[in-house]
């Protein structure tokens, strides 16, 4: 049963607030706005464990870690991924690629790329060819375009450690 691969999709939108942390992937840039949220809002991490947990067969990265809970005001993200790196453990699946599309206005993913693709593979245990992120702007179009918001969606493919 468990020796066949399973993908996952995650997507997640915050809305973007002037002097907010710009935290993306488990890196914080420098931006004039950063996502809004309970915790850091790192959305390409929580889109990253929603796509995990759901390949998985899991509860949502809300279901587990509820925005109503104190404890996880302000959190790091990179708590979440070891948590969901946690639960995939016990059912002894890992990480065998993942992909991720950032659509917002700012930052610029481009010159940290490379950053961003070791970060997202410590987090989430797979080697750095494994797992993919590119940038998209919203085209001035919505809520995106005219930079109000990012939204990240991820797909994760999982299979037997
Ligand atoms: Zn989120």
């Amino acid at each position: 049963m468990n020796d066949l691969p399973r993908i996952g999709i995650g997507i997640d939108v915050h809305r973007l607030a002037p002097g907010r942390d710009c935290m993306v992937g488990g890196i914080r840039f420098d931006a004039p706005a950063g996502p809004e949220g309970h915790s850091d809002g790192d959305a390409v991490l929580h889109a990253a464990c929603d796509a995990v947990l759901g390949a998985a067969g899991l509860d949502d990265l809300g279901t587990l870690f509820s925005d109503r809970d104190p404890a996880n005001r302000g959190r790091p993200s990179a708590d979440f991924c070891r948590a969901t790196m946690a639960l995939l453990q016990t059912r002894g699946l890992r990480v065998l690629s993942m992909d991720c599309v950032l659509e917002t206005e700012v930052p610029k993913l481009k010159p940290r790329r490379q950053e961003l693709r070791e970060s997202l593979a410590t987090l989430f245990e797979v080697p750095a060819d494994r797992v993919n992120i590119k940038g998209k702007t919203g085209e001035k179009v919505d809520a995106i375009g005219r930079g109000e918001a990012m939204r990240a969606t991820v797909v994760a493919l999982l299979g037997p450690r």
